[in-house]
């Protein structure tokens, strides 16, 4: 395996207010304080594995605003190849507007801007550069007509693909991606796409085993703080989770696949790939933020001590 990755996926700017009160409609209100961050699923699991060390290459899509250009920085500052982050016109970039209260709980908008234009042509205008890659990563903020089609350029080129269901979708077509590798929900989202219980371990492995009877090859059901559950038709593994102090979980997901995808392709082992993926998860919650929690192969070692 080359060990190069490529994430073909989502980028956001979190605009974060941190408020003390919601405004009443038709009231302005003044907030304490504002502050911009990098995001999105595709971006935040490419960040986490160049921050390894990983060479990513990113397929996504920005728009013409101001914030195009800093999140390109952002990937360069990184060293991730930015040559099919393309700029689309008229179009505003992806954006999460956050409000946080007093006591911590967020309300959250998506305007997935240029994201929803990233599409089947995208990919095969980065063909030739994807064939050099042993794992692509997807999730679900672009359209599912493109991760359709890249979990079959995977196939159709022998490059493995992950797939994080994430944010759950309920239209996503399980006929459509049995030819992925990895398929990685969480448990809501397992329970939305089999519509099965996943209360105990034992629903969550037999919901999984629902997927793996539908054909795709291997499952990791991520559960938190419970840990993840590997599964394939021979076996099954609870990878645990390490016992830490929470401090902002945000981004944990993230830093699970984007490190995993960062083990795995340097390693070929899955079952230890995922228990070293799930320490350094464990590690990013013990920070504040989401990309800037990850760390990088010095600080890893250092909460691995
Ligand atoms: P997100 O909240 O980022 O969308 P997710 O729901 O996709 O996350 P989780 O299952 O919450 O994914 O977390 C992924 C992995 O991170 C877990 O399998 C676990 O290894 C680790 N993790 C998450 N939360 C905790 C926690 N509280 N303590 C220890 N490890 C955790």
């Amino acid at each position: 395996m080359s060990g190069k990755i490529a994430v073909i996926g989502s980028n956001m700017v979190d605009l974060i207010t941190y408020m003390d009160r919601m405004p009443e409609a038709g009231e302005t209100l003044e907030a304490p304080n504002f502050q911009i961050g990098h995001g999105g699923k595709g971006a935040n699991q490419a960040i986490a594995a160049a921050r390894l060390g990983a060479k990513v290459v990113m397929v996504t899509k920005v728009g013409d605003d101001l914030f195009a250009d800093n999140t390109i920085k952002n990937f360069e500052n990184h060293g991730i190849d930015t040559r099919f982050v393309k700029k689309v016109a008229g179009k505003s970039s992806g954006v999460a507007p956050i409000f946080v209260d007093p006591t911590g709980e967020n309300r959250i908008l998506i305007i997935k801007g240029a994201n929803a234009d990233l599409c089947p042509q995208d990919i095969d205008e980065a063909a030739e550069e994807l064939k050099t890659c042993s794992l692509i990563l997807l999730q679900l903020e672009v359209s599912l007509e493109t991760i359709y089609y890249a979990i079959e350029f995977g196939a159709k080129h022998g490059i493995k693909t992950i797939l994080n269901p994430a944010p759950a979708d309920p239209r996503l077509d399980i006929e459509r991606i049995r030819k992925v590798t990895f398929f990685t929900p969480n448990e809501s989202e397992l329970a939305l796409l089999t519509g099965l219980p996943v209360e105990t371990q034992e629903d969550v492995e037999k919901a999984a085993r629902t997927l793996i009877q539908k054909g795709i090859e291997t499952v990791v059901v991520t559960m938190g703080s419970r840990g993840a559950l590997l599964i394939t038709a021979e076996t099954s593994e609870l990878i645990p989770s390490s016992k830490v102090k929470a401090v902002d979980t945000t981004g944990a997901g993230d830093a699970f696949i984007g490190s995993f995808a960062r083990f795995y392709s340097t390693s070929n082992d899955v079952s230890a790939s995922l228990k070293t993926a799930a320490l350094y998860a464990a590690d990013s919650i013990t920070k504040r933020g989401t990309q800037t929690s990850y760390a990088t192969p010095a600080e890893f070692e250092e909460f691995r001590k």
